[in-house]
């Protein structure tokens, strides 16, 4: 427990005897928030009291997201608004961590006089003495004394990781990575949790800037994630989501071949859990092993989130990616191959500087012969200090909307025919709890919806006398169905 040196005031030590209060925001991805999760592990081992309300928080901490523009407001609007708790309430201290910091601290420090401390994405560990506790030691660790991708290695030697350009930033790249042995609190629900198995990125998209935000690719120790999985699953957790930003580079760094593939086999055999999976593949890295992988564990849910961020190779090219339509069509034709009935989900930036109208159109064809399971879109962003801030033909915001509406409709149709034909079948089901849109329904999700981001499945029929338990697994019958989510009956 923090407790005030002798010499402070009587008063002030009364009030400090008692534990400090840490109220925490957390924006962006779920990476963000296993960082979240990590400092507030680090604040309760050091005796402080974390509480979900802003008006008790001695301190409070934003955890921002610096992602794109929209993602950099809301985090400037996050820290405004908890500013004001230290100007009407009882807040004491501002702490700004994430990403945001790595890409804009000095002016955070210059602008936002109310922002007491910032934390980078690379120094978890000085959450403690950013609150005002005693820093841990730093970790003498063999785990952050990793190895590196030699593609890594020749796109540092170019410069994809400087961040000269960027007014505010350090120059010193993040590359902690979180291990077995830190404490971390989950805000998930206790049956379910992600866990990071990499940090950062190698690769050279151009309208990316999350590996100067991120720094490069590192891979936590194969030992570290399973026993990180194992304690998980001995603590209730039943569905474990393995992220990081290219989670299908897991190992290289770490000298191993097909390391995504190796480490979802053994945690394929851990008691307890019943479903694991993995986001953000990058395309050309799903071997056919990892497929293999997929397919011959059931506790491996049958579902790949393959972001592509386009279809026309002229776009892809400016992207600094490669492939295009024929090739991903040939290679989501394979996936399906390997894995009968597996859910596929993409994501795609609609309005990348000089995407012309013939290269909308063959993004909008290959969405319509590719049909996705789940798909999402982002309005192209411009970033400074990102490769595509210098290219022509940036197309207006209303132009990039609409034509990112436009995508989704033709989306929605897709998902609507798709969820139609499940109509009759029976799947497993992780009962969520009541549902948000009405107290008459359960929801749910089967292992065809990653936490958060897909649709979802409304329960209106449940069987007499049974009384379903939130993170309990139920079978269930697909009643019904709409543009993306689906009703079902408990049987
Ligand atoms: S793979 Fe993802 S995180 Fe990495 S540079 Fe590309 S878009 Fe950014």
């Amino acid at each position: 427990m923090p407790r005030l040196k002798s010499s402070a005031p009587l008063e002030k030590q009364a009030e400090f005897a008692k534990p400090l209060k840490v109220g925490f925001v957390s924006l962006g991805c779920p990476k963000n928030l296993v960082d979240s999760e990590v400092m507030m592990g680090m604040l309760a081992q050091s005796g402080a009291e974390l509480t979900p309300s802003a008006h008790e928080a001695d301190v409070i901490v934003v955890n921002t997201c610096s992602f794109i523009e929209t993602a950099q407001r809301e985090s400037i609007e996050t820290i405004l608004e908890m500013a004001r708790h230290k100007s009407n309430g009882r807040t004491r201290k501002l702490v700004v961590a994430g990403c945001l910091v790595e890409r804009f601290r000095d002016e955070i420090r210059k602008n936002f006089p109310e922002v007491d401390a910032v934390v980078g994405t690379g120094e978890l560990e000085r959450i403690l003495p950013a609150v005002g506790l005693k820093q841990r030691e730093p970790l003498d660790s063999p785990f952050r004394i990793l190895g590196s991708r030699a593609e890594g290695d020749a796109r540092a030697a170019k410069g994809r990781f400087s961040r000269e350009s960027w007014d505010g930033a350090i120059s010193d790249l993040p590359n902690y990575l979180y291990d077995e042995t830190t404490p971390r609190i989950l805000t998930t629900p206790g049956y379910t949790a992600y866990v990071k198995i990499a940090e950062g990125c190698d690769h050279p998209c151009s309208f990316c800037i999350i590996p100067q935000l991120r720094g490069k690719f590192r891979s936590r120790r194969f030992e570290s994630v399973v026993a990180e999985a194992e304690r998980l699953a001995c603590g209730g957790v039943r569905e474990i989501t393995l992220i990081g930003q290219d989670t299908t580079c897991y190992g290289e760094d770490l000298g191993l071949q097909d390391g995504l593939a190796l480490l979802l086999e053994k945690l394929a055999g851990i008691e307890g859990l019943r479903w694991i999976r993995f986001l953000y593949a990058y395309p050309n890295k799903i071997t056919s092993r990892l497929l293999e992988t997929i397919a011959s564990h059931h506790k491996i849910c049958s579902y790949i989130d393959v972001p592509l961020q386009h279809a026309s190779p002229s776009v892809l090219k400016r992207m600094a990616r490669g492939g295009g339509s024929g090739i991903f069509l040939r290679s989501l034709e394979k996936m399906r191959r390997a894995i009968p009935g597996v859910t596929l989900r993409t994501s795609f930036v609609v309005g990348f500087p000089g995407e012309t109208e013939k290269e909308f159109e063959e993004l909008c064809e290959f969405v319509r012969e590719a049909q996705f399971d789940w798909l999402g879109t982002f309005a192209y962003s411009d970033q400074k200090g990102a490769g595509a801030f210098a290219l022509p033909g940036k197309l207006s915001a209303r132009e990039i909307e609409s034509r990112r509406k436009h995508l989704m409709q033709i989306q929605r149709r897709i998902s609507k025919k798709k969820k139609k034909a499940l109509v009759g079948r029976e799947f497993d089901l992780l009962l969520l709890g009541p549902s948000e849109e009405s107290e008459l329904l359960l929801e749910g999700r089967t292992s065809m919806h990653a936490p958060e981001i897909d649709g979802k499945v409304f329960i209106n029929d449940v069987p007499e006398g049974l009384d379903p338990t939130p993170g309990e697994f139920y079978r269930c019958q697909i009643t019904d169905a709409y543009d993306y989510d689906l009703v079902a009956k408990i049987i």
